[in-house]
């Protein structure tokens, strides 16, 4: 269990982030009273003062950790953890999946196109036996010009590659334009799969610079029974409350960029409506090795980011993508384990602190139209992210091998054009450089 000392000592109550009266301090105050409470070595206290960081190992969790939370998805009466197993990087590890189950993951989320399939039938192989303790999402870009028929086939081979008849959850994958919800092919599959029995719930998932219109589109015509979009700390207002209330003055040095402003209050509508809301791509970026410097006392990056995330009113669960015993651990440790309290909100200001600059926003997509040479600049930073943050560089050099257009016109390019575009000042031009050097 984490550290999760409460703020005000008399009552024992973890007053740090929910809402009593609340001390304002200085970023020395913060500092010298969050290290006396947890003992000097804790977690994200050296929030970029100039000295070195401190390190302590935070080690293995004593015991294994198990799923604490459990939550209903909307109106569809499904019910899953709040952490579910993302298979994004799924390919032959079947034992991974078994590691979750013994932790109480009972969701999985996967893609007709991870892996390039492998990843549902490593998925099928895995839940054996076990499908009906377990739900399943699965996705599909579904375009307009697809019929009903197709979509129909594309359901059944992943039904076969899954091992089972049904399937829980099935999205129209990283959607981002309104035309794919607009499509009434997609529409009349959506109706006829559920009508035989093959889908229980349906909706989108996506991460793009059209998501709110999106989803707005989708909730206005009732489109969706569950939404899976890209959300992390950084977007939540109270993250950037709690920043200004308690570190004031680091807050002031932070620009944070917030793509999607109005997706709170988009995420917060389709609770309200019954729509069940689950995200992802919860870590920003997930560079946690960089954290590892600031994390103790058994608190990880990581884990105050799914925190954050999770205490959000209109969030119901997130996917996160598991990819090695010691993950699993890491993240299902978080679960249900109550509101962020001022050490979470340290690690993620010092995460905030060191991305800045360097890491491109999910959605943003201001330099969509930027580049003379059309080179698709957000998703060669998404590509960079897969390989650099993720550490899956296969998935890396598939998916940049599959852009219709690369970044190779960044060699001889000065790129002042996207430079001008990017409100986080990256450095475009010599990220997309290194990219394409490292995944050709
Ligand atoms: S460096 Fe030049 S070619 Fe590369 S993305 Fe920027 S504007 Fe386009
Ligand atoms: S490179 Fe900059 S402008 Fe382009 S999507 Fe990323 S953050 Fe936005």
């Amino acid at each position: 269990m984490n550290d999760r000392s409460p703020t005000d000592d008399s009552d024992g109550s973890n007053c740090a982030l929910s809402g009593c009266e609340e001390p304002e301090w200085t970023r020395r105050e913060f500092l010298s009273r969050t290290i006396r409470r947890s003992g000097a070595a804790s977690a994200g206290l050296v929030l970029g003062a100039g000295g070195q960081p401190l390190h302590v190992a935070s080690g293995p969790p004593a015991r294994s950790p198990t799923i604490r939370k459990r939550v209903q998805l909307g109106r569809t009466g499904i019910e899953v953890p709040d952490i579910s197993f993302g298979t994004f990087s799924l390919t032959t590890d079947e034992e991974l999946v078994h590691l979750a189950l013994d932790r109480g993951i009972t969701h999985f989320d996967t893609a007709e196109g991870y892996t390039a399939g492998r990843a549902e039938s490593a998925l099928g192989r895995a839940l054996r036996g076990r499908r009906h303790d377990v739900t399943l999402t699965s996705k599909y870009r579904a375009m307009p010009e697809h019929t009903v028929q197709h979509q129909m086939d594309v359901l059944e081979r992943s039904l076969r590659r899954l091992g089972t008849d049904y399937i829980d959850i099935y999205l129209n994958h990283a959607v981002n334009d309104i035309a794919r919800l607009q499509s009434e092919q997609w529409q009349a599959f959506i109706e006829r799969a559920k009508r035989e029995g093959k889908i229980r719930a349906a909706g989108i998932s996506g991460h793009s610079g059209r998501l709110v219109e999106c989803l707005d589109h989708a909730l206005d015509q009732k489109l969706v029974d569950i939404v899976l979009v890209a959300y992390n700390f950084a977007q939540q207002p109270s993250f950037r409350e709690k920043l200004t209330q308690h570190l004031k003055d680091f807050a002031a040095s932070l620009d944070i960029v917030t793509t999607h402003p109005k997706l709170p209050e988009t995420l917060t509508r389709a609770h309200a409506e019954g729509v069940g809301v689950m995200v992802m791509k919860t870590l920003k970026g997930a560079r946690k090795n960089d954290m590892r410097f600031f994390e103790a006392q058994g608190r990880t990056f990581a884990q105050s980011a799914l925190r954050f995330v999770l205490s959000d009113p209109a969030v119901d669960g997130l996917v996160i993508s598991m990819k090695s015993p010691e993950m699993i651990d890491e993240y299902v440790e978080a679960s249900g384990s109550g509101a962020p309290d001022l050490e979470d909100l340290a690690l993620l200001a010092r995460y905030e602190s060191l991305v800045a600059g360097s890491y491109c926003q999910i959605g943003c997509d201001l330099c969509a139209e930027a580049c003379p040479a059309s080179v698709p600049i957000a998703d060669t930073m998404r590509i960079r992210m897969y390989d650099r943050d993720y550490a899956i560089p296969e998935v890396a050099v598939r998916e940049y091998a599959s852009l219709t257009v690369d970044a190779t016109a960044c060699s001889a390019c000065d790129g002042a054009p996207c430079a001008r575009a990017c409100p986080n000042g990256l450095a475009i031009a010599s990220l997309n450089r290194d990219t394409h050097l490292r995944l050709t």
